[in-house]
């Protein structure tokens, strides 16, 4: 049995033809899967009997497994999706004024690595696959429908952000699909400016998404320099942040946004400094590089949410503002996110999930010299790593 959730519209054309049934059935099968979420073949009333009775011989749509769920104060859901052998995954739905967002894992754990981040923490299982990425709006989206009792037409989550578990751009085979999908007019039918993929730098993919399927880039930068960046986000000794921000520059010829997002998580006398605001407003306007080419951006500060494990704490609320207004007063467009649902571990960072990690990263981790941030000195601090959760 085939589950149809792992195929794009394109593949379940493919796929269609295959069973012997005319490519053109598979726009009407998709319809009835991710427009209406029908999972039973025999309710599908305007396909023909037999290729009915085909697809109840040969295929399925299954969602996840869901092991809990949990709604905060604030309306905001959290889902811990069970996909198996050990594993599960969490994804975030955040409701707001004309708007609902929902925040999907690429991965079980992730392999980056991030010092800051609980997934990294706990080490990288697996990639899921397109139709668990897809099952995770498929079952917010349905779910969400019923329980809002929307009208048939009505959309619950207008807003994808790829910054869950994982680093989307490592798990590229199964983004791509499953992107198409959330865009497809006959599928979610989502603006290319509503799904947003974050990354952390993965550069040769950030250039193959551009080519793809240019959606929304958001950057996680989280350091001015790159002596501080390879402590925090480790993936920058292999792509630094000149090749970067030259590759954010390269996404921006076909981006459907005209600037790229900046994800900055404020770690408390790590990164947060005046003159650390001074060098990153530098860096982004690109003061000082022979051909001074800046980035269009926006930045989005994040408050760390910090959990038992990481040994760093939330930047003041004073500093984060003092930092904002160094970047805004440069000319750059600066927010500090909002924490949601913070009550049931669902805010930036507290992502946990389950990962049986198959990449040993607790005995790395234990075997590792203290990390030492290369932070002002009157600043310095020793960073032993941090836990999973959802990209800060
Ligand atoms: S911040 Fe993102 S890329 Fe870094 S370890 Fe966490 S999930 Fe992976």
């Amino acid at each position: 049995m085939v589950n149809l959730l792992q195929f794009d519209r394109s593949a379940l054309g493919d796929w269609c033809e295959q069973q012997g049934e005319k490519a053109f059935r598979a726009t009407q099968l998709f319809r009835w899967i991710h427009q209406r979420g029908e999972r039973d073949f025999a309710a599908m009333s305007d396909l023909a009997r037999p290729f009915r009775d085909k697809l109840i011989a040969s295929a399925e749509v299954v969602g996840l497994a869901v092991a809990s769920e949990q709604v905060a104060q604030d309306g905001t859901v959290k889902w811990l999706f069970d996909v198996g052998a050990g594993d599960a995954v969490e994804t975030v739905f955040i409701p707001e004024t004309g708007r609902g967002t929902l925040c999907i894992s690429s991965q079980a754990g992730c392999a980056v690595n991030c010092r800051f981040c609980a997934t990294g923490h706990q080490g990288f299982s697996r990639n899921l696959t397109t139709a668990e990425i897809v099952a995770q709006l498929w079952h917010a989206e349905f779910e969400l429908r019923k329980r809002l009792g929307l009208a048939a037409g009505e959309r619950a989550i207008t807003n994808v952000v790829m910054m869950g578990m994982g680093e989307p751009l490592q798990n590229y085979g199964a983004l791509l699909p499953a992107l198409r999908t959330m865009l497809d007019d006959h599928g979610y039918g989502l603006s290319r400016r509503r799904v947003t993929v974050s990354t952390s730098g993965v550069v040769p993919m950030i250039d193959r998404l551009r080519d793809d399927c240019p959606v929304a880039l958001a950057v996680s930068l989280h350091a001015p320099d790159d002596a501080l960046r390879d402590e925090l986000v480790p993936l920058n000794r292999k792509y630094p942040i000149a090749e970067l921000l030259a590759s954010a520059r390269r996404y921006l010829e076909r981006a459907p946004r005209d600037f790229i997002t900046i994800e900055y998580c404020m770690l408390d006398g790590v990164n947060d400094s005046p003159a650390q605001a001074e060098a990153l407003l530098a860096l982004l306007r690109g003061d000082g590089s022979a051909e001074r080419s800046g980035l269009p951006c926006k930045v989005n500060l994040i408050p760390f949410n910090p959990f038992a494990a990481s040994g760093l704490k939330r930047s003041p609320a004073a500093r984060v503002a003092a930092f904002a207004a160094v970047l805004q007063e440069g000319g750059i467009v600066t927010t500090v996110r909002k924490t949601r649902g913070d009550d049931i571990a669902a805010a930036c960072g507290q992502l946990a999930g389950e990962v049986q990690d198959r990449t040993r990263v607790a005995e790395r981790r234990a075997r590792a010299v203290p990390v030492r941030i290369a932070a002002p000195a009157s600043r310095r601090r020793a960073v032993e790593g941090v836990a999973p959760g959802r990209r800060p």
